[in-house]
C-alpha cells in the first residue's frame, strides 16, 4: 500500500534552528535533508561522512540488501522464535546465530526479544510496520530526485523461495500477516520462477514475488548523491566522532574530540552507535546490534532480473551496480567481534548453489544493522531534553525506512505534530 504524505511547508524566519545531525547513515543523511528543506541550518557530524574518496563501508547504509522492502511488516521474533535460541546457540553458522561469549551483555534486549514475539505483540508490532511503510516511498520520493538518485531505481519486486512444499506452508503465518496488512504479492508456481529467472538452479518449488519493492542499484551512490544534494542546499559537514551531548541551558553542546559546537537541536541518528550517545545524553535504550554480511559476485550482476531470497539461507541476491551482492543472515555478537570469515564462506557456498554460474567472490563485509529488540525503530524526544531527538534503530528496515524517518524527524524539531503517532517508537519503551 502506497499513501502520500502532506507537504511539509519551511517555516517561518523566527522558527528557524541550527540543528547537528550526529552521523551520516542514510537515516541521518535523510533527517538532514528534511530539516534543511523545512528552512533549518542544518550541520552533520560524522567520522567519515559519504565525501570526495570516503569509502563509506563503516556505515551499514554503505551494505545492505539495497532493496526497499515494502512487504518488511514482519517482525523478526515471531511466535516459536524461543525455540530456534538453543539451535542458534549451538551454530554458529545457521542464518540466526548468537556468538556465545556476548550472551551475558545481550541478555536483557534477548529477553525483550523473546517477550516481543507473543501473538499479541507481533500483531501490534507488524499493525505499526504497516503504517510506516505505507508511508516509506512517499517520503523517499522528493529526496530521490533532489538526489539526482532516480538513475539507481530499478523496479522488478523482489522474489522468495521455497525448496520444498513444507518450507512453504511453514511460512503460512507470516503471509497471513503480510496480507492482513496489505502487501502486494502473487504466488509462484515453479515454472513462474523458472521463466522470472533462468539463471538460477532449480532449486524451488514454489515462490512468492513482492511486486512493490524495488532496488537501490548502490546504496554508496545514494548516499553521496543525498550528500551532494544538503551541501548545495548549505548544508555543512563536520568530520569527527562525537563523543558527548550535554543539553545546557544556552542550546546543545556536541564534543568532537577536542572541540565543542554548540546547536540548537542535535538529533542522534549514528546507527548501532546510538546507544552510547543516548547514555551521554542521560537515555537509557535498550539498542544493540544484528550483525549482518555481505559477498559480492562482480561478473554475476546480470544473472538475475530482482533480489531474491531463500528464507531458509537468509540472504538476499541482489543485482546491483557492482556485481550481484548477496547480503543478510543475522549474528547477535555486538559491535566489537571482527568479521567472522566462516560467515562469508558461508554465504559463498550458498550462492555457489543457488546461481552456479556466479563465478569468482570479491569484497567481502561486515555490518551493523541498529535493532530494537521488537523491530522498531526509535523515533522520538530525549527524556532529558526536548532539543534532542533520537532517530535510530532500524534493524532490517533501515533504507526503507528512512526517508520517512527524516519527514518524521523534522515535525518533531518544528514541534508539530507527527502526521504517524509516534507512540510504539519511544526511545524509553523498554
Ligand atoms: C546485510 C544487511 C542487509 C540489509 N538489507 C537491507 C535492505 O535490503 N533494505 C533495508 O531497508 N535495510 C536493509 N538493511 C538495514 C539497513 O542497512 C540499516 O537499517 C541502515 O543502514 C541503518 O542506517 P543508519 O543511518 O541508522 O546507520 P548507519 O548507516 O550505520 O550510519 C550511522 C553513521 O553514524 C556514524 N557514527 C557512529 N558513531 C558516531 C559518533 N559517535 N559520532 C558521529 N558519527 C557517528 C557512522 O560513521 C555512520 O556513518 C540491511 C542491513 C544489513 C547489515
Amino acid at each position: 500500500m502506497n499513501r502520500p504524505l502532506p507537504a511539509l511547508q519551511p517555516l517561518p524566519d523566527a522558527e528557524r534552528r541550527h540543528v547537528a545531525v550526529v552521523g551520516a547513515g542514510l537515516v541521518g543523511l535523510c533527517s538532514a535533508l528534511w530539516l534543511q528543506r523545512m528552512g533549518h541550518r542544518v550541520t552533520i557530524i560524522d567520522p567519515a561522512p559519504p565525501l570526495g574518496n570516503e569509502s563509506y563501508r563503516q556505515a551499514c547504509s554503505y551494505g545492505n540488501a539495497c532493496t526497499f522492502a515494502p512487504h518488511g511488516v514482519v517482525p523478526v521474533a515471531m511466535p516459536g522464535v524461543i525455540w530456534r535460541v538453543p539451535g542458534m546457540l549451538l551454530n554458529p553458522l545457521g542464518p540466526l546465530a548468537i556468538v556465545w561469549r556476548y550472551l551475558p551483555q545481550l541478555a536483557p534486549w534477548l529477553s525483550a526479544f523473546l517477550a516481543s514475539s507473543t501473538k499479541a505483540e507481533v500483531e501490534r508490532i507488524a499493525a505499526t510496520l504497516a503504517t510506516l511503510l505505507s508511508h516509506a516511498d512517499a517520503a523517499w520520493q522528493p529526496l530521490v530526485t533532489q538526489a539526482g538518485a532516480e538513475r539507481l531505481k530499478r523496479h522488478g519486486g523482489c522474489l522468495y523461495l521455497y525448496k520444498t512444499e513444507a518450507q512453504f506452508r511453514a511460512a503460512d503465518a507470516e503471509y497471513a500477516l503480510r496480507e492482513r496488512h496489505g502487501v502486494a504479492m502473487q504466488r509462484l508456481s515453479r515454472a513462474d520462477i523458472q521463466s522470472m529467472e533462468p539463471n538460477l538452479a532449480p532449486l524451488y518449488h514454489r515462490g512468492v514475488l513482492f511486486g512493490d519493492a524495488y532496488v537501490f542499484s548502490s546504496p554508496r551512490q545514494l548516499a553521496f548523491g543525498l550528500a551532494q544534494a544538503l551541501v548545495s542546499g548549505g548544508g555543512e559537514f563536520i568530520r569527527g566522532e562525537v563523543s558527548a551531548i550535554e543539553p545546557r541551558d544556552d542550546g546543545i553542546g556536541l564534543r568532537i574530540a577536542d572541540k565543542a559546537i554548540l546547536a540548537d537541536h542535535a538529533v542522534v541518528a549514528a546507527g548501532a552507535h546510538s546507544r552510547k550517545l543516548a547514555a551521554a545524553a542521560g537515555d537509557r535504550v535498550l539498542l544493540d546490534t544484528e550483525r549482518g554480511y555481505h559477498v559480492l559476485f562482480p561478473q554475476a550482476g546480470n544473472l538475475l532480473s530482482r533480489p531474491v531470497c531463500y528464507p531458509e539461507h537468509g540472504f538476499y541476491m541482489v543485482p546491483m551496480a557492482d556485481g550481484l551482492r548477496a547480503a543478510g543472515t543475522v549474528e547477535l555478537g555486538g559491535l566489537a567481534a571482527p568479521l567472522n570469515p566462516r560467515r562469508t564462506a558461508m554465504i559463498r557456498e550458498g550462492v555457489r548453489k543457488l546461481l552456479p554460474s556466479a563465478g569468482e567472490s570479491s569484497d567481502e563485509w561486515l555490518g551493523f544493522r541498529p535493532s530494537m529488540p521488537d523491530s522498531l525503530p526509535v523515533i522520538g524526544s530525549s527524556r532529558c531534553s526536548s532539543h534532542v531527538t533520537y532517530a535510530f534503530g532500524h534493524g532490517h528496515l533501515g533504507l526503507t525506512l528512512a526517508a520517512l524517518t527524516g519527514y518524521l524527524v523534522s515535525q518533531l524539531v518544528a514541534g508539530q505534530r507527527p502526521v504517524i503517532d509516534l507512540t510504539p517508537l519511544r526511545p524509553d519503551r523498554f
